[in-house]
């Protein structure tokens, strides 16, 4: 069952009431199901609480990627909010990534060791972040009246954004990648109204709620400090 963008697994049981959870290690979404209740129910009930899901998967994330993973078949990927089984594919070619049904397919030469693997896998995720931004800028440049000079992509430990105000350039954390791309537009138009107040006082709160106005739930979904 797919509600809001996000696969739910069901499970019948013997039970008495339904029963969601956001399971580590991977945030998949699994609810348990009494036998007597129809999909129609389960969808409604996992649509009112889509943002507390969003909100647990993206907890999920930020610990998933503290822990070191060995970047193997059967591990979870994440890509624009949404979990994929990684699988691994061995071929005498150019490496790649490609995204098939539920499957992140990464190729790679055979015998390439797991820091290979993450520098392509990486490369993709900046690629993938980057073909993002344009429109997102063309669309938020002239609504919030600023130009951006440059904006690029680095993995950062504990952010999600910073901004240059005298270069005008911004750069966003690479983990928003895997991230749903609402989160990576909070971030930017974040950054964004910094060139107009640098500080997070009521002035730029004020901004966002004009540009922006649910930006305090999504804030909430990544639950990391921003600069
Ligand atoms: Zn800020």
């Amino acid at each position: 069952m797919e509600v809001g963008g996000i696969q739910v697994e069901l499970v019948r049981k013997d039970i008495k009431h339904l029963h969601l959870r956001v399971c580590p290690p991977d945030g998949r979404v699994r609810v348990s199901v009494p036998r007597r209740v129809n999909d129609a129910t389960v969808r409604a009930m996992v649509a009112s609480r889509l943002e507390w899901i969003r909100r647990q998967q993206a907890r999920v994330v930020r610990e998933g990627s503290r822990a070191k993973r060995e970047l193997v078949t059967g591990e979870t990927s994440w890509f624009e909010g949404r979990a994929y089984r990684l699988q691994v594919i061995e071929v005498d070619a150019a490496p790649s990534v490609g995204l098939r049904d539920g499957t992140m397919e990464l190729r790679v030469r055979p015998g390439s060791d797991r820091s290979k693997r993450e520098a392509v896998l990486e490369a993709w995720y900046r690629r993938k972040l980057q073909e993002r931004i344009p429109a997102l800028l063309a669309h938020w440049e002239p609504k919030v009246g600023v130009q951006v000079a440059e904006c690029r992509t680095k993995l950062m430990k504990s952010r999600w954004g910073t901004c240059n105000v005298e270069a005008r350039r911004i750069w966003l954390n690479l983990e928003l990648a895997k991230m749903p791309v609402a989160h990576l537009e909070w971030i930017l138009v974040h950054e964004m109204v910094h060139l107009l107040e640098r500080r997070h006082n009521d002035r730029f709160r004020a901004l966002l709620d004009r540009f922006l106005p649910d930006w305090r739930s999504r804030r909430d979904a990544l639950n990391r400090p921003i600069d």
